[in-house]
């Protein structure tokens, strides 16, 4: 970040490269004057005009000039906004002049919601709900990025810290007022609203990570002995051609991973080495990183040959070699909240159907599975409808994962540590005597309202703005 907060800022708000329009923002004290490096008028302020710019008497462009003055601004400052015609010319001539003007300079990523956030217009929650919004792909993505500007987290967040900070301050009484008994009913208050609020905050920890699901996409592994037709449901997934699709044996060594929006969850899906016993060291390393990237999706879509009749022991195989890597690793954290990770959900897929599926050889366990359709989807790969049966039976699985309703707050990894700790620390102070050592429980509630806080910005910030606000383009 550049250090002077005070200097007039600008950027290209719209994308690089010709388009019919695009937009300059500038931020600060000097806003107003930019008209005037153009001989063109300012707008009164919440107003708009349509100016010709002008360079050395010549026409540079027509445009829109936007005039907003602070605080009633999207920054907090002065701000005018030039809506140019998109071309390089127009956009470099604006630029170099912006450039040459004395108390001007370019904006910083992040700049300019840096500033609406040092100027009070937008929590840091708000912050990055307006990141999420500009990186979101699906509808469930956008709604919760919407959500969270406009304060499902901040205004249960804030509450909870307002009446955090008022015990806390009920409590440094006591301290400073010690000789004074606290009467019982006024401890047993204290205790009271302190269980409602770890239960509230217990409650929405309890969320099956659901957020985090939403924004970063769920992560299906299509996982499965080789040639079982992994690579022909992922394509037949994705409507195109994004894998390979061969006979010989161990074409998929490496991870192929195609974006879907699947009935509206946003769904990363991970085409893997095929599992099997192998001396290639490519291979090798290749089915290494399948049995890594299963154990840490959220849903495995064991795909297996129907008409082979050792779909049984490959099966097996599978599952122990997956839950070999999900109980030794620690890096299996994507569904937290109550689950245990051997719970992650699994979908199996007998293939090729059209071969005849081998019954035989099943044990109580797979009879079980293959008795149940909502286990075991039996399907032929090649046929389209058959995809289309796939692709509904998976939204249905994704979907629980992915209802953002309007209960679900935490959307960061961040969200959660602080409301965990937060948790945690009330669930400390209640173990203390309130009479005899308020000091001690003052300090845990002082805690929790620290973590809460940290959520919306409100303290101890600084080390988390620069990681924030530089995720951001220039211009935003
Ligand atoms: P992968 O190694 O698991 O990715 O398997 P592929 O998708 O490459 O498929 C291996 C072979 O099985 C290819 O020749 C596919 O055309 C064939 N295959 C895939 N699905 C089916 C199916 O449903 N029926 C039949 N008969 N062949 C299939």
């Amino acid at each position: 970040m550049s250090d002077n907060a005070n200097d007039t800022i600008y950027a290209v708000a719209t994308p690089p490269g010709r388009s019919a329009i695009a937009v300059i923002r500038i931020s600060g004290g000097n806003a107003a004057k930019t008209p005037v490096l153009f001989s063109a008028p300012c707008p009164p302020a919440g107003q708009f005009n349509v100016s010709r710019l002008m360079l050395a008497g010549k026409v540079l462009d027509q445009v829109i000039l936007l005039f907003m003055k602070g605080p009633q601004s999207s920054t907090g400052e002065d701000v005018c906004e030039i809506h140019c015609h998109g071309s390089r010319a127009v956009i470099d001539a604006i630029m170099v002049q912006l450039e040459r003007a004395s108390g001007f300079r370019l904006a910083d990523p992040g700049e300019f919601t840096r500033r609406s956030f040092s100027n009070g217009k937008m929590d840091l929650s708000g912050v990055e709900g307006l990141a999420d919004l500009i990186d979101a792909q699906t509808p469930a993505q956008l709604h919760q990025a919407w959500a969270q500007i406009d304060g499902a987290l901040r205004t249960p967040v804030m509450a909870w810290r307002a009446e955090l900070i008022e015990i806390v301050a009920r409590l440094e009484a006591m301290i400073d007022f010690s000789d004074e008994d606290l009467p019982p009913v006024i401890e047993k208050n204290l205790r009271k609203g302190t269980k409602a609020l770890i239960t509230a905050l217990a409650e929405n920890l309890a969320d099956g990570g659901v957020g985090e699901l939403v924004r970063d996409g769920v992560v299906v592994a299509l996982v499965g002995p080789v040639n079982a037709g992994k690579s022909t449901v992922l394509n037949g997934l994705a409507g195109r051609a994004a894998a390979i699709v061969s006979d010989e044996a161990g074409t998929t060594r490496d991870i192929i991973q195609i974006q879907l929006d699947l009935y509206g969850v946003p769904t990363i899906i991970l085409d893997t080495a095929g599992i099997r016993n192998t001396s290639g060291a490519i291979e090798m390393e290749g089915i290494k990183r399948s049995v890594k990237a299963a154990a840490n999706a959220d849903l495995i879509l064991v795909i297996l040959d129907g008409s082979d009749k050792n779909w049984p022991e490959a099966c097996d195989k599978i599952e122990k070699a997956i839950n070999r890597q999900i109980s030794q690793s620690s890096t299996n954290q994507r569904i937290v909240s109550g689950k245990s990770i051997n719970d992650r959900p699994r979908l199996y897929v007998l293939n090729k159907a059209d071969r005849g599926i081998v019954r035989a050889n099943c044990s109580s366990e797979y009879k079980d599975k293959y008795n149940n359709p909502h286990d075991m989807l039996v399907i032929s790969a090649k046929k389209q409808t058959d995809i289309d049966f796939l692709s509904t039976a998976l939204a249905k699985r994704l979907t629980p994962l992915n209802h953002a309703d309007s209960g679900v707050i935490i959307t960061r990894q961040r969200h959660r540590q602080s409301m965990q700790i937060a948790h945690d620390a009330l669930g400390r102070a209640l173990t203390h005597d309130f009479q005899q050592a308020p000091e001690l429980a003052a300090e845990d509630f002082r805690l929790a309202a620290g973590a809460l806080g940290r959520i919306t910005g409100e303290i101890d910030v600084e080390e988390l703005l620069g990681s924030i606000f530089s995720a951001f383009c220039i211009g935003k």
